[in-house]
């Protein structure tokens, strides 16, 4: 027997999580079977563990969308007994049943192993938001970095406190925007070189364009920031549209392309073939600082889950939740 959060759906649509014990036999087919030690909370995760259940497809339902641990039971020949892997993407916690579970069964092609330098928890806290950070800092790169400060939006969340350590330990000036003032010596110790309050740049002109700034941008929040931001970056720099905290919706102009030739570059970590998981991974190992990333972290079990996913909807979680589903 295993324990996992599991919600289930009543006659009434309501759903409820709580934690169960299952076996083995309970969970779907797969090619490997990994004995989950560590998951994190995202901003999916949060959807599917609320009330609506957001993007989850069939209860009773795992959510989780990613988990690090170490394989139990393979049919394919790329993973044995023993080895350490790590899931993100691939519709796992919304689809099929995720990380919040101390056995998952998936398969194979969506596991990438876990590179050198790099345990079970601290891929988790680097997880998907981190994965995705990278993903974010690698697209600017592949279209140049200008000079200047790149700028981070929703800087304090997950995907923001990774890409700030990140671009900061790859020598970048960085601008962290958050709403959050007492986030600052936070986000300073992650190698912030600037803090940008949220209001400085939602309640600028509106112009379509204003003055160059920034050399590049990661964006986690969308809807007006986003908008505003195209108008702020400087000629030919690059936006990594990651998220949408702030909204979807786009209120932005075409002059920003035509004008400054910037590039809006959209991210996304759920279908990324193997080979660019294994390239980001291995970028992770060497570019981001395990120090910071251990002052990003907080601790949880399976029980805390359903408060914490009610927060990370309300923007009120700092850096990254590490789920020890093990324990
Ligand atoms: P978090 O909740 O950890 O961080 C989001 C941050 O955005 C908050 O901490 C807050 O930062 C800021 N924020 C929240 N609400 C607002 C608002 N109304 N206006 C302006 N800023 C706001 O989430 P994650 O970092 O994990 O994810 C961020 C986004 O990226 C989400 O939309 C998520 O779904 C998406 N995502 C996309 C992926 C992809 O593949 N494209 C993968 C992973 C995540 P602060 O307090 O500093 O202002």
């Amino acid at each position: 027997m295993f324990k996992a959060l599991v919600v289930e759906k009543n006659e009434e649509g309501k759903t409820h999580a709580a934690v169960q014990e299952l076996s083995l036999d309970q969970l779907p087919e797969g090619d490997v079977t990994v004995a989950v030690e560590y998951s994190t909370v995202n901003y999916k995760d949060g959807l599917c563990i609320g009330p609506g259940g957001g993007l989850v497809r069939n209860y009773p339902h795992i959510p989780g969308i990613d988990f690090a641990g170490t394989v139990e039971a393979s049919d394919d020949a790329r993973y044995k007994p023993g080895d350490k892997v790590v899931l993100t993407g691939w519709r796992v916690g919304e689809a099929y049943w995720g990380g919040y579970s101390q056995k998952a069964r998936v398969k194979a092609d969506w596991l990438v192993p876990l590179p050198d330098g790099l345990d079970t928890r601290q891929a988790m806290a680097v997880g998907t938001a981190g994965f995705t950070a990278m993903l974010a800092v690698m697209a600017l790169e592949d279209h140049g970095i200008k000079d200047g400060p790149v700028l981070v939006t929703g800087a304090a969340g997950g995907v923001g406190s990774v890409a700030t350590a990140i671009l900061a330990n790859l020598g970048h000036p960085v601008a962290a925007v958050t709403g959050r003032p007492e986030t600052t010596d936070y986000l300073t110790s992650l190698g912030a070189t600037q803090i940008v309050a949220r209001e400085e740049i939602n309640e600028t002109t509106k112009r379509p364009l204003e003055a160059e700034t920034w050399g590049g941008c990661v964006d986690a929040v969308g809807g007006d920031m986003l908008a505003r931001v195209l108008g702020q970056m400087k000629y030919g720099a690059s936006v990594s549209a990651v998220g949408l905290a702030g909204g979807a919706g786009l209120p932005a102009t075409v002059i920003p392309f035509l004008l400054r030739g910037v590039n809006l570059l959209g991210i996304d970590s759920v279908m990324q073939p193997y080979d660019n998981r294994v390239r980001a991974w291995a970028r992770i190992a060497k570019d981001l600082p395990m120090d910071k990333l251990e002052a990003m972290i907080q601790p949880a079990t399976l029980s805390d889950l359903p408060d914490l996913g009610r927060g990370i909807l309300k923007g009120q979680v700092k850096g990254r939740v590490v789920v020890d589903v093990k324990g």
